[in-house]
């Protein structure tokens, strides 16, 4: 039986993490310390194209969570206001405006659901893979590791008790209890501001019917903030903007929320019903390190971004399925443990990447703020103010529209973010995601990234050059030969194709990012494969001459 991997947080991180093993055939045992998960203000709503390829890819029903979320495509914006209710100064979208034109950048476009919702699924998911083992009310104490595993301390609501597993992995949040308890120190700005998330319930569809969106910014100055609308009919959150001199937890009682949050929407004559108030910490950190030996972090254990992008659950998706198939490799041996070197060495550098970009989103929405606090001094603003103020906001579409970001980061080596954060540019190099096409075949409607097996590397070639790429690759360590059906149409034209049709193939880590792109079975092909499989641990299986 494959050993078992501790994983300690049953947040989205730590859940997706136990599915992403458990896919692998390997078990787990997840350590969550609240009893049951308890209701919480919803955080996260953006779930974007990769996280969603890596939920599809998992076995997870993308289309019911698509059909779960809040809002259609129309709504998948942020608009500027200056109160909800009041005047538009522009709208930015989270998916490029141009996306009908060109082909569909991944099989799974960014979707807005709650995260509650999304962890719901995760939850019931998981709740029927036999590999998994979830314990809700232990928490994590301390943990000791030697050369065969790491043996976690843990409470119960009953008893301490000990735990054994071969590799842990903390998914315990911003808070780390791991991270903490293993002495691994976080770089960056620990304090950037106070925020206070006010999550209420309340029927505001009539007031946004006309002006649908996921983000409202309320510019007036009487009133900063943002509103997230999960489902206009039910389910917000207000955070207000807080100067942090003026910041006091105390202030904000049911009644001052609903106070502000009647002030943000422009009128009172609203039923409102506060939820949950959460005072947190603004913060752009990354942990110095990934790893301590046998233990790994994933998710907000690692790194805490500003809000600004949506990029913190996301990234944290992304660790999981980096690391699982790594974990899955070692545990069975057919990887070197140097494998292992590679997750910090891919995953730091992209949340360090994706910090900036959120701290950079922050930072620059105190321009806007200061504006219009200017221009909405006195409640109006003049015709030149508007005009500015619509001129400012374009400014920040970045923040919003970040494709390139989510699918165009390349493990590289060396590990790169996207020439353009909006745009997602297909690339076949070393290190970036194999580039997504639909296609037809035997009646089929597939996405190229079906073609990735998730356990072993694919050398994908064409039909024609099945026979001979096979017994090419016959001597590569831990691949499987997987051909284009002879029969694919694609909807639109594929990167890879003329490589496919004129004798090449790709090569492709278990994650669907390409470890090399052959153009024909030729030594140097072959030394360029050994190359990459042998850089992430995997020697070739060939015995020298
Ligand atoms: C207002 C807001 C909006 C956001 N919007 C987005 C967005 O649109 N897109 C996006 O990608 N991200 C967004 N984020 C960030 C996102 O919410 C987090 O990145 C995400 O929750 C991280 O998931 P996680 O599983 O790593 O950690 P968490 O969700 O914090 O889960 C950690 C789990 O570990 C458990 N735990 C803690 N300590 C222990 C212990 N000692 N023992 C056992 N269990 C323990 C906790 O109970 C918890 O269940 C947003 C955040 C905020 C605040």
């Amino acid at each position: 039986m494959n050993p078992r991997v501790l994983i300690v947080g049953g947040g989205p991180v730590g859940l997706m993490m136990a599915i992403l093993l458990a896919r692998l055939g390997h078990r787990s045992i997840v350590i969550e310390k609240k009893l049951p998960r308890q209701s919480s203000a919803p955080k996260a709503h953006v779930l974007n194209p990769r996280s969603l390829e890596i939920c599809r890819a998992a076995g997870l029903d993308v289309q019911a969570m698509r059909a779960l979320a809040g809002h259609g495509d129309e709504g998948n914006c942020a608009r500027f206001m200056s109160l909800l209710t009041g005047t538009e100064f522009g709208m930015l979208p989270f998916i490029a405006a141009d996306a009908s034109g060109r082909a569909e950048p991944s099989p799974t476009p960014l979707l807005n659901l709650a995260q509650p919702l999304f962890e719901d699924i995760l939850l019931r998911h998981a709740q029927t893979l036999p590999e998994i083992e979830i314990r809700r009310g232990h928490a994590f104490l301390g943990c000791r590791q030697d050369t065969d595993g790491v043996t976690a301390e843990i409470a119960s609501p009953q008893a301490r008790y000990s735990e054994t597993g071969a590799f842990l992995v903390a998914a315990d949040g911003a808070n780390s209890a791991v991270r903490e308890f293993l002495g691994i120190g976080m770089d960056g700005m620990p304090a950037i501001r106070p925020r206070i998330t006010i999550h209420f319930e309340a029927d505001l569809r009539a007031l946004v019917r006309d002006r649908p969106a996921v983000l409202y910014w309320i510019l007036d100055p009487r009133a900063h903030g943002t509103f997230i609308a999960y489902d206009a009919g039910h389910t917000w959150v207000y955070t207000p903007r807080v100067a942090p001199e003026d910041y006091d937890r105390n202030d904000y009682t049911e009644a001052h929320c609903t106070a502000l949050i009647h002030r943000a929407i422009g009128t009172d004559a609203v039923d409102v019903r506060i939820r949950h108030v959460v005072p947190w910490m603004m913060a752009a950190q990354v942990a110095d390190r990934y790893r301590s030996d046998r233990c790994f972090l994933v998710g907000d254990a690692a790194h805490r971004f500003p809000p600004t992008g949506g990029l913190g659950l996301n990234t944290g998706i992304q660790d999981a399925h980096n690391l699982a198939w790594k974990l899955a490799a070692v545990m069975e041996g057919r990887a070197a443990a140097d494998l292992l070197a590679s997750y910090e060495a891919e995953r730091r550098p992209v949340a360090q990447i994706n910090t900036a970009q959120s701290l950079h989103n922050a930072q620059k929405l105190t321009g806007l703020f200061d504006l219009a606090g200017r221009a909405l001094a006195n409640g109006e603003a003049s015709a030149d103010d508007r005009a500015a103020l619509r001129e400012e906001v374009e400014t920040h579409r970045e923040h919003f529209l970040s494709e390139g970001l989510q699918l165009g980061f390349s493990y590289g080596p060396p590990v790169r973010g996207p020439a353009d954060p909006q745009r997602y540019t297909p690339s076949l190099e070393p290190g970036a995601r194999m580039p997504h096409a639909w296609f037809l075949s035997g009646g089929l409607r597939r996405s190229t990234l079906d073609l990735v097996d998730p356990s072993r590397f694919t050398l994908l070639c064409g039909a024609a050059q099945r026979a001979g790429w096979s017994a090419w690759m016959d001597e590569l360590a831990d691949t499987l030969c997987v051909s284009l059906p002879s029969d694919a149409r694609f909807e639109s034209p594929w990167l890879a194709e003329p490589l496919l049709r004129d004798g090449g193939a790709l090569l492709l880590r278990p994650d669907g990012h390409i470890a090399a792109a052959l153009t024909r079975r030729d030594d140097t092909a072959r030394a360029q494969a050994d190359e990459a499989l042998a850089a992430l641990g995997f020697r070739p299986i060939r015995t020298p001459a």
